[in-house]
């Protein structure tokens, strides 16, 4: 079967003697010690074929590289098919692994799709309570493990530890990815596997949670499902209600606009102007509370004009309170 490379067996063993000869690289961070990140997405290597869709992308990177500097984590966008046969969704497969292997001192990677908004910039993850795992989904164990269903987790925002474990997973999922007809057969494996899956080319998320499904035991006790709080948000359920959320405080921390695909010129789920109206809600509720930093914010959700919003004194810093200093200055940022 297909493959993405030679097999790495003592991948710990390399890694952990890299990092003791490397003591200028830790692969935990201050402050906290918290892990070291590096926030991985990226898009198709061609320009979008809907006039409006590279510019959603640049917005939609905007936003990442906003979430990333406000709390310290690197990040590497990519636009390149390393492996011909791991094309669309799966270019994250190759691109994971070498990354891996490249970045030793990188703890965890958090895989982030391209149309998935960060909308609270707030909010750190809990990194150590995922200290035991190698891989954070969002999703509900019952929905993977008894219902099979092919939405049990989503693969848009996921965190995977730099390890062989990571390796072996990869490896495995691989086989189910190149495309062409192997691709199309897994596709109707899955639909006949995963409970509510249409059947069409097997995709990174069906692969996955059919690997769960098949080989619990192996890869079971390594992972975490993340549900108690939106490390993966269903963008239809949040869109609307930004102005509420904005009273009432409770923020998604990613708003994901799966199914939108704003570069295939909005083919099946949802009508293209509930998903672009959506993202445009999303990326300037995200981006007020950056504005909001330096004194200024969106007039309406829904359209680009901004204003002032806070009178300027003169004064370095003097506008900072308490809740912009944690944005401005947070403490939770790597030095
Ligand atoms: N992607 C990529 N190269 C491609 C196509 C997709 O890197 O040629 C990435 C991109 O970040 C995208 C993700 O794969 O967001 C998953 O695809 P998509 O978001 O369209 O799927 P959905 O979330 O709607 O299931
Ligand atoms: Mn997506």
């Amino acid at each position: 079967p297909y493959s993405l490379g030679r097999t790495i067996l003592d991948y710990d063993a390399r890694r952990s003697a890299w990092l003791a000869a490397h003591p200028e690289f830790p692969a935990r961070v201050p402050p906290a010690g918290r892990p070291r990140v590096l926030v991985v997405t990226g898009s198709a290597p061609a320009r979008c074929p809907d006039p409006d869709g590279d510019h959603l992308l640049l917005r939609a990177f905007k936003n990442k590289a906003d979430y990333c500097r406000v709390h310290g984590l690197e990040v590497y966008y990519n636009t390149a098919f390393l492996d011909a046969e791991m094309t669309g969704f799966w270019a994250k497969l190759p691109l994971l692994r070498s990354l891996m292997m490249a970045h030793p001192e990188v703890e965890l990677l958090w895989w982030v799709d391209s149309d998935a908004v960060f909308t609270d910039m707030r909010f750190e993850l809990p990194w150590e309570r995922y200290a035991a795992h190698n891989l954070v989904l969002h999703g509900w164990e019952a929905k993977v493990y008894e219902e099979k269903s092919w939405v049990g987790v989503n693969t848009g925002s996921i965190l995977i530890r730099n390890c062989q474990w990571s390796l072996d997973l990869l490896h495995a999922m691989a086989p189910m990815g190149p495309r062409g007809p192997v691709r199309d057969r897994y596709g109707e494996l899955f639909a006949r596997e995963l409970s509510g899956r249409p059947p069409f080319e097997a995709d990174d998320q069906s692969a996955l949670i059919y690997l769960l499904v098949t080989q619990r035991e192996r890869w079971g006790d390594k992972v975490f499902f993340e549900n108690s709080y939106e490390l993966n948000g269903f963008w239809e359920l949040i869109v609307d209600r930004y102005e509420e959320l904005r009273r009432t405080g409770a923020w998604p921390l990613v708003t994901h606009f799966v199914g939108c695909k704003p570069c295939r010129r909005y083919a099946d789920s949802y009508p293209a102007d509930r998903c672009r109206l959506g993202m445009e809600r999303a990326f300037n509720f995200a981006d007020d509370q950056i504005l909001r930093l330096y004194g200024f914010g969106h007039e309406s959700l829904n359209g680009t004009a901004v204003q002032r919003v806070r009178n300027e004194t003169g004064g370095p810093l003097d506008a900072e309170d308490e809740e912009l200093g944690r944005l401005l200055h947070p403490t939770f940022r790597a030095a």
